[in-house]
């Protein structure tokens, strides 16, 4: 099966349906040699309340069907997404340019493994309520009811896994989902919705319709979805959760960061270095999680940086398919041009040290330059959205590369003093995503930690993100977790029953 032949076409009651009317499509296209993938059509309004039916229609049966029914069922797709591991690791290679050594090691990896955690949670109680005596004539129970038709929004870094991410715990809990990828890497979402058909899943339990900002926006204001989980950017997401506040929907926010990174005094600087490199060039830089901001002590800042560009060495761009490439083009043109647009602000106004890296285009680079050498990349890929990994260094707080997210491969060095000093200037950001600590003394990590201000934070470590553990942004970040038990939380709403087991005492009957 391929995955381009859904130009035309919206998923929904359980297989490829033609939009009842087009308007407008947009291209697919390869980051790493800007050549076009196919054209996918917008889905219609139509089209989208034809999803939403579906899903409406498919809902009674599949919220009754017993949690261990639906795990079982569930546990299946998840076999199918590890035997074809392969396949969609390639498919989103093609559409995200992330090298095929990520995609095919973590991407579908991580989209199963949660897939499988709340298969095994829902059939293993996971939705059980709780009961309780209140007195002796009276006890309290619980229970946890599915949302009904909840919409998935997903962002374009991760698109498998932030869509087994939704529709894992959503379909876990007997919701019915909607989903639309976002419009520059669509080419997940059919295949998915044909391995949950493969596996037994119902029609209309997972529907997938495309296009850009309005699509999603129709969705959003759907009367008939209950609630909206969405990820991508602060800006997005306000509006996302203005327009879902309107019709008092659940939402779960999952938006930018601009993450900090805490090099404490103690710290090994080899292993720090190791840290800051995965904390800012994994996927291009494009995880949201990034620790863009590297506060590293003053005195161990050359050294930190002499590590930094040993290790910019072993970055290599490439084909996507060679096992060797670790770096990969930008996801789209558009977002190539506004990452660039920071660098070239870090250089002409911020004016901080450019340590490596830079505006220039790497298929320019020469083996002249010396921190770029790894960089030259073949002929054939000239055209791709690549970028320099970019270092800067004597950063202060006040630049605009320091403040923003970038969401590309552009580490700020800052450096400090004390550790009090920069923990304080670590949470002076309206984000509040992740953060983190590399040092050796671990009671100091710890407590260092514990006053970070981020929902989703790594000692010692960066970026890994298990099925068991919730994560979720604070402040602007996000609003709700995914993942983790608190995960099936957010897809169902409580009912709680007291039940009075003597004759209750009517004020009425004294009258
Ligand atoms: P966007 O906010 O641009 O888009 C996210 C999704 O929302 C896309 O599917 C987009 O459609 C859709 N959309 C756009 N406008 C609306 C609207 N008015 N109503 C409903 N949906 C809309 O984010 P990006 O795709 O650029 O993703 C990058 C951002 O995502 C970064 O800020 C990153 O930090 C964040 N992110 C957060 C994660 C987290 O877990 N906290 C994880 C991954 C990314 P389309 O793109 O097709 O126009």
């Amino acid at each position: 099966m391929t995955s381009w032949d859904i130009d035309r076409y919206a998923h929904y009651a359980g297989k490829l349906q033609p939009t009842s009317e087009t308007s407008g499509h947009f291209e697919s296209i390869n980051p790493s040699n800007g050549e076009s993938i196919c054209k996918i059509y917008n889905t219609a309004p139509k089209t989208i309340d034809a999803a939403v039916e579906s899903a409406q229609s498919a809902f009674p049966e599949w919220s009754k069907t017993p949690p261990v029914e639906r795990a079982r069922i569930l546990l299946k797709v998840v076999a199918l997404l590890r035997e074809h591991n392969d396949a969609l690791a390639h498919l989103e290679t093609l559409d995200t340019g992330k090298p095929y050594s990520e995609t095919s090691t973590v991407d579908i990896v991580t989209g199963a493994d949660v897939l499988e955690y709340f298969a095994n949670l829902v059939g293993s109680g996971g939705l059980n309520g709780e009961s309780f005596r209140l007195r002796e004539s009276a006890m309290v129970y619980t229970a946890k009811e599915p949302l009904g038709v909840c919409a998935g929004i997903g962002a374009w870094n991760y698109p498998l896994q932030i869509a087994l991410w939704k529709s894992a715990p959503c379909l876990a809990a007997g919701n019915c989902m909607v989903y639309k990828p976002s419009e520059f890497t669509p080419l997940h979402a059919e295949y998915l919705a044909r391995l949950y058909r493969q596996a037994g899943v119902p029609a209309g339990v997972f529907n997938v319709v495309y296009g850009a900002g309005d699509v999603g926006a129709y969705l959003t204001k759907h009367p008939a979805i209950a609630k909206v989980s969405f990820t991508g950017q602060v800006s997005t997401g306000r509006k996302v959760a203005g327009a879902a506040a309107g019709e008092m929907k659940y939402v779960t926010m999952e938006l930018g960061g601009k993450s900090a990174l805490v090099i404490l005094p103690d710290a090994d600087v080899g292993q720090a270095a190791d840290v800051a490199m995965m904390a800012n060039f994994y996927s291009t830089g494009q995880v949201c999680t990034n620790g863009t901001r590297v506060f590293v002590y003053r005195r161990m800042k050359q050294e930190f940086e002499r590590a930094i560009l040993e290790r910019i060495q072993h970055v290599r761009p490439g084909d996507l398919f060679d096992p060797a490439t670790n770096f990969g083009p930008l996801s789209s043109a558009v977002h190539r041009d506004k990452v660039l647009a920071h660098v070239r602000h870090g250089v002409d106004v911020d004016r901080a040290t450019l340590l490596c890296g830079g505006p220039g285009n790497p298929a320019e680079s020469s083996d002249s330059d010396s921190d770029d050498s790894n960089n030259v990349l073949p002929p054939h890929l000239r055209n791709g959205f690549w970028v320099r990994p970019t270092v800067f260094t004597d950063c202060t707080d006040d630049m605009g590369i320091v403040k923003n997210e970038i969401f590309g491969p552009v580490m700020s060095i800052l450096s400090y003093d004390e550790i009090d000093e920069a923990i304080d200037r670590a949470n002076a950001t309206d984000l509040g995503l992740a953060a983190g600590v590399v040092g050796c003394d671990i009671s100091l990590c710890h407590t260092a930690v514990a006053r970070l201000q981020a929902g989703i934070t790594w000692v010692n470590t960066w970026g890994e993100s298990p099925a068991e553990m919730a994560v979720g942004g604070w402040k602007q970040s996000g609003m709700g977790v995914e993942n983790g038990r608190r995960g099936l939380e957010a897809w169902v709403r409580n009912k709680s029953t007291l039940v009075e087991m003597w004759k209750p005492q009517s004020v009425f009957s004294k009258l």
